[in-house]
C-alpha cells in the first residue's frame, strides 16, 4: 500500500472505473473497421447486450460513439417526431440533463420534479398521463448516479405501458449491476455505456431499443452524427460496420469485459458483489460518523453520497490523502449541500473495501 506507484490508483468513481488488466490488454491490437473479424466483434457485442436485457428479436442494439450523454442525446433527439412530447421524471442531475437536451433540440417536453432523495412516484405519473394525452414518451433515470438513489423503474414502466406510451430509461450506471428484464418491465428504450457496470473503458454508449420504435423514427433526427436510426440502419445493412470511425480499441476491450462478466457468473454474481461492497462501505462509513444522503430504503448498489462530517471538512485534502494511498474518490454533485461520493463498481473487491475503510478511520483519527 505505502509503496504503490503514484501514477496508478483504483477508481472509486462511477465510470470510468477500475478495469481488469485483461480488459486493458485487449486494446493492444490495432483493428480495421471494415474487416470481417472486427465486424463480427461488433455483432457479438450487439447480440450479447440483447441477451443481458432478456430481449428477443423484437429488440435491437445500436452502438454509438461518445460517452453516455451522447447516447442519451442520440435517443432524445432521434426518436420523438415533430408532433411528439416527452415527459421527464426529474430527481437528479442526469434527468435534469435530459431536459437540457430536449430544450436544445426544441423537442416538446414537460417535467415532473421529485425530491432528489425520493424516487419518482408511479401514482403521480399515472395521474399526469391521464390528464395529458399529448405525452407520447416518458423518460427517466434508473440509478441516479448524482446521489446513488435507485429509482423504481418497474412501477413507473407499468403505468406508462398501461397508458400506451413509450418508456425510455437511462440505465447508464445500473445495466450490468442490476438485472434489467426489458420486455417484462415494459421498457422500450434503454441507454447505457461502455465504461460503467459492464466494466469496459470509455468511448461508446449503447442503446437497446424495441424494433418497432426505431423503425418508426426514420427522418426524425435533429443531427447527423447522433442519428440513431441511421446508425442502426448501417449496423444492420453492413453486418456490424459502424457508420463513422468506431473506437476499435474500446470495442475490443468491451467484448473482453462482456466475457469477464460472464466468467464472474453474470449479472446476478456481479450484482451480489456490488451490493455487498456497497453495504459494507455504507455501514463502515456510518460507524466512522459519516452520514449518507440517501436513506437505506432507496440506496442503490453502485455509489453512495456522504455529507461532509463537519464545516471545516476539506474535500481536496481528503482526495489527496486517499490518492497517495492508491484510491481516488468523487466530489458530490448536490447544489444545496456539501457532500462527497464513494463508488464501488469496477474491479473493487472486499479487500479494497476494508482498505478504504481503514484509510477513512485514519482520516477521522488525524482530525481529532
Ligand atoms: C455516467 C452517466 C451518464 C453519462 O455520463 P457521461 O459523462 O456522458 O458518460 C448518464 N446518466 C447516468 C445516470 C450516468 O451515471
Amino acid at each position: 500500500m505505502l509503496n504503490h506507484d503514484p501514477n496508478t490508483y483504483k477508481l472509486l468513481t462511477p465510470g470510468p472505473l477500475t478495469t481488469s488488466l485483461t480488459v486493458r490488454e485487449a486494446m493492444l491490437v490495432d483493428r480495421c473497421t471494415w474487416d470481417d473479424d472486427y465486424k463480427r466483434m461488433t455483432q457479438e457485442i450487439r447480440a450479447e447486450l440483447l441477451k443481458l436485457a432478456h430481449c428477443g428479436d423484437d429488440f435491437t442494439t445500436v452502438l454509438m460513439q461518445g460517452s453516455g450523454t451522447f447516447g442519451v442525446e442520440s435517443v432524445l433527439s432521434s426518436l420523438p417526431g415533430a408532433k411528439d412530447h416527452v415527459l421527464v421524471l426529474v430527481n437528479g442531475a442526469y434527468s435534469e440533463r435530459m431536459c437540457q437536451i430536449l430544450a436544445r433540440h426544441k423537442v416538446a417536453f414537460s417535467r415532473i420534479d421529485f425530491a432528489w432523495d425520493e424516487t419518482p412516484d408511479a401514482r403521480v405519473v399515472e395521474a399526469h398521463l391521464a390528464r395529458h394525452p399529448e405525452v407520447t414518451h416518458v423518460s427517466m433515470v434508473h440509478n441516479e448516479t448524482t446521489t446513488g438513489i435507485l429509482n423504481d423503474v418497474a412501477s413507473v414502466a407499468k403505468v406508462v405501458k398501461a397508458a400506451e406510451r413509450i418508456m425510455i430509461v437511462d440505465a447508464m450506471s445500473s445495466f450490468g449491476a442490476v438485472d434489467v428484464d426489458m420486455p417484462a418491465l415494459g421498457i422500450d428504450v434503454l441507454i447505457s455505456s461502455a465504461n460503467k457496470c459492464i466494466q469496459g473503458v470509455p468511448g461508446f454508449s449503447f442503446i437497446i431499443c424495441r424494433r418497432s420504435v426505431i423503425e418508426a423514427a426514420e427522418g426524425n433526427a435533429r443531427t447527423v452524427s447522433l442519428d440513431l436510426y441511421d446508425q442502426w440502419r448501417v449496423l444492420e445493412k453492413d453486418a456490424g460496420k459502424w457508420r463513422f470511425t468506431s473506437p476499435t480499441h474500446v470495442v475490443a476491450a468491451f467484448r473482453q469485459a462482456l466475457r469477464e462478466l460472464d466468467l464472474e457468473g453474470g449479472v446476478a454474481a456481479r450484482a451480489a458483489r456490488y451490493a455487498r461492497s456497497n453495504r459494507r462501505l455504507r455501514e463502515g462509513m456510518e460507524a466512522l460518523g459519516f452520514k449518507p444522503y440517501v436513506g437505506p430504503e432507496h440506496q442503490g448498489p453502485i455509489i453512495t453520497t456522504f455529507f461532509y462530517p463537519s464545516d471545516d471538512f476539506r474535500f481536496p485534502e481528503l482526495y489527496a490523502a486517499l490518492k497517495a494511498k492508491g484510491y481516488v474518490i468523487y466530489p458530490g454533485k448536490l447544489t444545496q449541500k456539501e457532500t462527497f461520493r464513494l463508488g464501488n463498481i469496477g474491479e473493487i473487491y472486499d479487500e479494497d473495501v476494508e482498505k478504504i475503510l481503514a484509510l477513512f478511520a485514519d482520516v477521522v483519527r488525524n482530525r481529532r
